[in-house]
């Protein structure tokens, strides 16, 4: 049996468009200005899961966020892939832009 899903909700992306609530009104609820906040834990039974990916998918800011099947105090934070640094100009490749003169 595979763990339950587990959701969190950025409530400092959530717009306001209340489609989560429609979607899924067992796991958000709207404050009077539409703003959604998570109902629960944010463990989805295996019955609701269906809904509760809809209003996933259909959040248009992303502000849902599948936390996979670890609890919340267990997940890890998402792995940021090493970006390259920007590279630094040098004189040498950028001597038109250095001996702009106005
Ligand atoms: S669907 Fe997304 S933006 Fe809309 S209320 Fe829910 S969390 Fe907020």
């Amino acid at each position: 049996m595979s763990d339950p899903m587990r959701i969190r909700l950025d409530r400092t992306m959530c717009d306001g468009f209340g489609i989560c609530a429609k979607h899924a009104p067992e796991y958000f609820s709207l404050d009077d200005w539409g703003y959604a906040s998570l109902i629960g834990d944010g463990t989805v039974r295996d019955s609701d899961r269906p809904a509760v990916v809809r209003a996933l998918l259909d959040c248009p800011v992303h502000a849902i966020i599948d936390m996979g099947g670890q609890p919340p105090s267990r997940a890890r934070p998402q792995a940021v892939p090493d970006e390259a640094p920007e590279p630094h100009p040098s004189t040498e490749d950028n001597e038109a832009i250095s001996e702009f003169v106005r």
